[in-house]
This record gives structure tokens, C-alpha cells and sequence, in this order.
């Protein structure tokens, strides 16, 4: 059996920042990944935004990877030239109920470290996008937009100038967590009947993340959440969006609400909105769905013109609350948590794990340091 010091079975955003982290702490590190291509999964199918980190429960790892991560990802993409723009977004209320709501998303805000929220008018918000109808607004500046596959191009780079290896078309199919070596105790198996075994192991495999640790031989399954798949529907737009910040509407439910997006080449799309589906792989976007987008967007944007909306592509989200539940933070364990030394499983890494994928990378690497 061949021997690595580690082992992170996913090549989404994820599981490269914290390959690259892991090779960059001097760790020899080799990263699985099933499909032939890195970034296929959720990480190319969501916003491309940049959270400012607003939203999320104070002390939560989503309240304080997001702020971390956002400020790495800001300053990663500077200096490695991966495309982003600090565009600022608008969160817009359209009723006196949701005018009462903003003082409340701007104390969670600040809970959360972040000051820079700006009250607006429905006039001072007016000038700023003059298409836009409200009763009042938030001005969030540090919120922005990345280029996700050129930031995942960059992490694979750093991860093999470090000396780690990618392996494509590998899927990982089994893991004993004490049927490795004396010295490195977790054996991983791949389709192929490649056997590897490590003392880290670091489980990023998305959507797929929670079956993995159920399979996983000698680990104590009762901590395990139980999955579940939110779809989240997108529709792009098909003339010339009036609006040069993102627009989120005040959040009632399940995701942030039906919002505009642009894409570092001003291009807008609208959603995601939230449909609980049982297969992961229900990715197709259902155009009758956009008849609800309309009527959603016009509460912000009455111009839209009847017909402009297009079904675009769907994500999903792997979520591990139900559609009855309140959200759950994003769950992290390691050694401490399961008692198995050199194990990370990263559980419910839905939104905002973009933009913390640098600073939950960091986390990971502290886990494992603290034990192998
Ligand atoms: C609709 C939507 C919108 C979003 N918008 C934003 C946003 O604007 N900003 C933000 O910060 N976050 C956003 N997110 C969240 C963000 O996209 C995810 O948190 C992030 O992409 C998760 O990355 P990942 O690497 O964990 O998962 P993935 O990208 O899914 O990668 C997991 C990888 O593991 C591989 N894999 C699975 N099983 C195995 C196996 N057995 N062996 C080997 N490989 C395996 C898969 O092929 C896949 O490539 C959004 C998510 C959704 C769904």
C-alpha cells in the first residue's frame, strides 16, 4: 500500500484551499477527485459572491469564517491577479415591515464584525440605482463578486507548485480509519482498487460529504447529520441590467431571497431560490419557476420587461438542516469532535463556504495540527 502524509477526497473550492494550505504547512498531500475536471460540483453552480458576512448568527464558524475568509479571499485575489470586483451590494426593503428589519440585520452585522453597513433613504438609494424602487436600503460595500473557477485554478497551482499532486477521475469508495499502516493509520481505497494509506484525511467531497462519513469504517456514526439537498434555481437576464451593485431583497426564508447578481463581465442573473428536492443530481431548471422571479424581482424592480427572464443553470445546496429546521452552521469536525486523530469531515458546506474557503482551510490545518 502506498503511503501519504495526507489525503483530502474533493476538488471543489474546499478541499483545494485546504490542500493547498495542508501542502503549504510542508504536509505531502494528494487530492482525490471523481469527476475529470476540478470545480464541477457546487462550486461552479452558485452566486460568485463575495459575503460580507452579515447574516449568519454571532459566534457561528459561518459568522466568523465568512468575515476571515472574505478578507483573505480580497487580499488572495489581489495579489494572484484572480478576477473579482468589490461591486457593494444593496439589501432593499419594500415594506414598512421590512424597513423595521434592516436596524436588526445591521446589529447581527456588527455582531459579527461587520461595521460598514450604510442606512440608505429610498432617494439616497435611488441615486445610487436609479431603477430601483424602495422603502429604504443597506449599503453592504465590502460585499463583492470572484471569478470562482480562476480562484480554484489558482489554488490547484499553489497546491502542486507546493508539491501536492491532484488525481482526477478518482473517486474515493472506501475508508478504513484503522486498516492503514503503524504510521499511517487511515487506509483509503478508490473504484480503481488504488490503496493509499495517511494519517490525514480530510473529507471535502460536497454534496456527497455526509454518505462518505457513513461509510467510513470505525467511526462513531451517531454524530453524523442527516443530509438534505435545497436546489437553488437560477434565471439570467436577457437585456442589459440597469444596476451596477448586487440587489438582495430583505431575507424571509430559507435563502437570501430572489436577488441580482453580476458577473465580472456585468452580466445579471437572478435567484437562487429554494425547492427541496431528494436527488442531488436534479440540477435542471424547471421555466415555470420563473414566474414566481417576476413577481419576487418586481417588488424591487417593476421595469423588469415581461419575457426577460431565461432559465439559466441550477446549484445545489447540501444542506444538513430540513426545510422545517432552523439553518445550520457549517459542521467541522475533527479529532476533538470524533476522537479519531488526523480526521477533518466537513459537513453542510453550503453558502457561505466560497468566500471562506481560504479561512476554513486554516481551520482545518489548526485542527490537524493540534493532533498529528
Ligand atoms: C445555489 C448556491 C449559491 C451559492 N452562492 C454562494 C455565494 O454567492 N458565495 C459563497 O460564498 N458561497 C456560495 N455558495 C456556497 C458555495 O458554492 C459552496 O459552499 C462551495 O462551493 C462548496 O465547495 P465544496 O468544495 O465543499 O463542494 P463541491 O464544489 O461540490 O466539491 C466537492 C467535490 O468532491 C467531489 N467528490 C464527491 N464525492 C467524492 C468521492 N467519493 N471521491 C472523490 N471526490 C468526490 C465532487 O466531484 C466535487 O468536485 C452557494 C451554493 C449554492 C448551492
Amino acid at each position: 500500500m502506498e503511503q501519504v502524509d495526507a489525503v483530502v477526497i474533493g476538488a471543489g473550492v474546499i478541499g483545494l484551499a485546504v490542500g493547498r494550505a495542508l501542502a503549504l504547512a510542508g504536509r505531502e498531500v494528494m487530492v482525490l477527485e471523481s469527476e475529470n475536471a476540478i470545480g464541477t460540483g457546487t462550486s461552479s453552480r452558485n452566486s460568485e459572491v463575495i459575503h460580507a458576512g452579515i447574516y449568519y448568527p454571532a459566534g457561528s464558524l459561518k459568522a466568523r469564517l465568512c468575515v476571515q475568509g472574505k478578507a483573505m479571499l480580497y487580499a488572495y485575489c489581489a495579489e494572484r491577479a484572480v478576477g473579482h470586483q468589490r461591486l457593494g451590494k444593496l439589501i432593499v426593503a419594500t415594506s414598512p415591515d421590512q424597513v423595521k428589519a434592516l436596524d436588526g440585520i445591521i446589529a447581527k452585522a456588527a455582531a459579527n464584525g461587520v461595521q460598514d453597513l450604510q442606512k440608505l433613504t429610498s432617494e439616497q438609494a435611488r441615486a445610487l440605482e436609479p431603477a430601483l424602487v424602495c422603502e429604504a436600503a443597506l449599503l453592504s460595500p465590502s460585499t463583492g463578486v470572484v471569478d470562482s473557477h480562476g480562484l480554484m485554478l489558482s489554488l490547484q497551482g499553489d497546491l502542486e507548485n507546493a508539491g501536492g499532486l491532484l488525481a482526477l477521475v478518482s473517486p474515493v469508495q472506501h475508508i478504513g480509519l484503522k486498516q492503514g499502516t503503524a504510521t499511517h493509520p487511515i487506509r483509503v481505497s478508490t473504484q480503481d482498487g488504488t490503496e493509499l494509506a495517511c494519517r490525514v484525511l480530510v473529507n471535502a467531497a460536497g454534496l456527497s460529504a455526509v454518505a462518505l462519513a457513513q461509510r467510513m469504517d470505525g467511526l462513531n456514526k451517531s454524530l453524523l447529520p442527516q443530509a438534505h439537498c435545497a436546489k437553488g434555481n437560477y434565471f439570467t437576464l436577457a437585456v442589459k441590467a440597469p444596476f451596477s451593485r448586487l440587489i438582495y431583497p430583505v431575507p424571509e426564508k430559507a435563502g437570501l431571497g430572489v436577488h441580482l447578481t453580476l458577473d465580472l463581465g456585468g452580466q445579471a442573473k437572478f435567484g437562487p431560490d429554494v425547492q427541496w428536492v431528494s436527488d442531488p443530481a436534479d440540477l435542471q431548471v424547471d421555466p415555470r419557476r420563473g414566474d414566481a422571479f417576476y413577481a419576487e424581482v418586481r417588488r424591487y424592480w417593476p421595469g423588469l420587461p415581461d419575457g426577460a427572464l431565461q432559465p439559466g443553470y441550477a446549484g445545489m445546496r447540501p444542506k444538513i438542516s430540513g426545510p422545517d429546521e432552523a439553518a445550520a452552521d457549517f459542521m467541522i469536525q475533527g479529532p476533538a469532535d470524533h476522537g479519531v486523530p488526523g480526521l477533518v469531515n466537513l459537513l453542510g458546506i453550503e453558502s457561505p463556504g466560497l468566500t471562506s474557503s481560504l479561512a476554513i482551510a486554516a481551520h482545518v490545518n489548526h485542527l490537524l495540527q493540534e493532533t498529528v
